[in-house]
Formats: C-alpha cells, structure tokens, sequence
C-alpha cells in the first residue's frame, strides 16, 4: 500500500489500556502519489501528524497517526498525497466510516454511537458518506417500472409533513430511488430529474395514487409508460370511506341503543371478510345484517373486491360502472366520493388490468411498511437531512464503498 506499520502503542495504565495508536510512516523508497490524480510524484514538504478512528480493536480505540506529505503534481501543483484510509479533512479512517454505516442499519444511531464510543454526529456523518457514494455509484439502467407514493411523516397535516418516495417495483429489484419533502409537482419533477431523463424514458410501468399532482407530472414526462392506479390505493379509499361512515354513524347514534353494534368494530371493518374469525366474525355478522349506514357502507366495499378478479378490460369497466351508480345512489357521502374518483379516473383504473401480472400491486405496499419502520424506529433523528439518509441506507440497495479492512 505505500505505508508501513512504524510502532502501535497501548496507551493508558498498566493492564487497562485506554487507546491504541498505530504511528504510520511511508514505504521507505516510494513516492507519494497526488491526491487527485494518483500519479507518483516527487515529494515536496511534509505536514504535520494527523489523527483517524480506526475500528476498535478488542473493544479500545484505536487511532491511526500519520504526517502527510505534500507531492509536488506536474499537472496539479503542490496537493497532499493520497491516503488510502482517509477522505479529505474527515477525522474517521473509510474502515471506520463503513463499519459505523453497516452497524447503523442494526441497531439505532443512538446505540451505535454509545457501543463504539463515537458521537451521534460521527455515525451520522459515516452514513451520510456510505450513502452519497453509494448514490453516485448505483445502476439504473434496468429500472422498468416504478411505483411513486406519498407518506405522512411527523405530526399534523400540513404540507410539510409529507414525503414524496419513489421506489423501483420490478420483480427483480425493488428499492427506494428518490425521496423529497412536500408532495407537489415540483416535488415530483425534482425526482424525475434526479433519476435522469434516459431512466424516465425508458420506463415502462409508473404505479401511483390518484393524486392530483402526481398525475399532472407523470402524464407530462412519463407519458410513454402506462400509468397504473394500484389496487392497494384503492382498497385504502374504500377503507377510508368505510370509517368516515361509521364515525358519522356513531357520532350521530351516541346514546342510544344501536350505537353498542359500532364499538370496538373500526378494524373488523377494514378487514377482509374472510380474514375476520370467531366472536369477531359474529360481531361483524351482526352488524352487517343490520339496516346501519355503515352496514350498507362495508357492503358496498366488500362488493368492489369482485372487480379485480376479471381477466378482461371490457368487463372490468363494466362492472365499474355498475358498482359506481350503485354507490352514487347509496346516500353515504363518503362512498359517493370514492365513486366519483372511481369514475374521473376510470382509464389509469382499468390500466391495471391492461397491465396484469406485469405491475405487482403489493410492492408499493410493502415498501411503505418498510419506511414506516425506519422512520418510527428511534434514531432519533435530528434533521430532514438524516432521516433521508436513513432511508436511501436501509431501502436503497445501494453499492457499498470498498474498504481496505472489513470487519463486519
Ligand atoms: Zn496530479
């Protein structure tokens, strides 16, 4: 490598080291190479020693110590040599960097820190480093079809506390691509560009809700790809209905007797039918046999998973229309609501079927279940900025830097 080993040096009293140092000293007879273009160049000064956290080594901390000379680059001028374990000013060695990245994704930031006693800024700052060269080195070549969704993060409703993702949804590899602030056009076309307009054009499937932004930009830069409304999206608008419903139903009946059928049943209502059993099923059964609003409502959603079991366009379409009058006819406002979506976007609907078998509805799904878990986990993350790395580093399927040492 150039370097050579000139003394390690346990530091601290006797029988409880507290540190060790590795003191490096250049190969004897070899030149420094330039910092930016790796050329073996003359020597020009030498500055002086610097530190780096090396991984621990037997649980002590380990540190590198070193002078780096200056090599005097025909092309680039008088630079600091190239360090194989260092990158630029950082205090940390790339082992080190790497091994705190790969521990990051186990355990919490917090505990990384604490169990290899570096702070919260030096494991973050090693994952920020693992990923934004993890980014600049990925493929995307292959990427045929992509789901793009939004998620509530933070408290309240605003804008602001929404991300836009974009994931890779082929069978071969589903990842996180992209992820933003807010969840506008702007949002949205930020994305795009940074996965490059040959990835956009290339694209042959784009899955997405009915959200009006969302439409507007895809219609405007994927306009070749067919744009599918997944059946996950759908099924939670029905759902959604369902509980608006059965939240009017019960504020409405409070105090009286028929208001005891709609404790206790906001889950077996969002639940299939068929994945209700024993004493919850006969609650349930109860109910719906009865002339509630939310009976009426639950019957109306149960009625729609009919739709995605035909193979042919034609008959989709026309059982969507038929379900779509019923709905609007059924005096539940919140169902008339999804049906008046249903409708305006019958086409990007009925594309899922036009796309059948080559769209996997469920991988948007199991995504978002995904970020879920890593925003909630308690990294306790202090800015946007880390929980972004955060994600691009458990999702993102990135390549990882190589390292001179792997330790785990
Ligand atoms: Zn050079």
């Amino acid at each position: 490598m150039g370097f050579v080993y000139q003394e390690v040096r346990l530091c601290g009293k006797k029988g409880e080291p507290q540190s060790i140092e590795i003191r490096l000293q250049p190969h004897a007879g070899r030149r420094g190479q330039c910092g930016q273009c790796r050329e073996s160049c003359p020597g020009y000064d030498q500055l002086p020693e610097r530190g780096w956290d090396f991984v621990p080594l037997w649980g002590i901390p380990t540190r590198f110590l070193y002078a780096p000379r200056r090599v005097e680059c025909p092309e680039h001028g008088v630079v600091v040599e190239h360090i194989p374990w260092s990158q630029g000013k950082r205090p940390v060695t790339t082992a080190m960097m790497c091994f705190l990245a790969r521990w990051a994704r186990r355990l919490s930031w917090r505990e990384t820190a604490r169990v290899f006693q570096v702070s919260w800024e030096g494991v973050y700052r090693s994952v920020e480093w693992f990923v934004q060269w993890g980014l600049a080195h990925r493929q995307l070549e292959a990427v045929e079809s992509i789901g793009i969704d939004e998620i509530h993060w933070g408290q309240g409703k605003g804008a602001n506390t929404f991300l836009t993702v974009i994931y890779q949804i082929d069978r071969h590899c589903r990842r996180l691509l992209w992820v933003g602030p807010r969840r506008t056009q702007a949002t949205l076309r930020k994305g795009l560009a940074a996965l490059g307009s040959e990835v956009v054009r290339g694209l042959r499937f784009v899955c997405s809700d009915m959200w009006k932004p969302y439409l507007n930009v895809i219609a405007a830069k994927a306009g070749q790809a067919l744009h599918v409304l997944d059946r996950f999206h759908i099924t939670m608008h029905l759902n959604q209905a369902v509980d608006q419903v059965r939240r009017g139903e019960s504020a409405r009946l409070l105090g009286k007797p028929s208001a005891a059928r709609l404790k206790k049943m906001r889950w077996k209502l969002l639940r299939r039918r068929s994945r209700v059993r024993g004493h919850a099923r006969e609650k349930l059964n109860a109910l719906i046999g009865s002339k509630l609003a939310t009976a009426r409502a639950w019957l109306l959603k149960e009625a729609f998973e009919h739709f995605w079991t035909y193979k042919s366009v034609l008959w989709a379409g026309g059982f969507l229309d038929y379900w779509c009058t019923r709905a609007l006819r059924s005096r539940l406002e919140p169902m008339k609501k999804v049906a008046r979506m249903l409708r305006t976007h019958e086409e990007l609907i009925l594309n899922w079927f036009r796309a059948k078998g080559q769209v996997s509805g469920g991988a948007v799904e199991g995504l978002n279940n995904k970020i879920r878990v890593v925003t909630r986990r308690s990294y306790g993350f202090r800015t946007y900025h880390a929980m972004e790395m955060a994600l691009y580093h458990n999702l993102g399927h990135l390549p990882e830097p190589p390292s001179t040492h792997r330790f785990c």
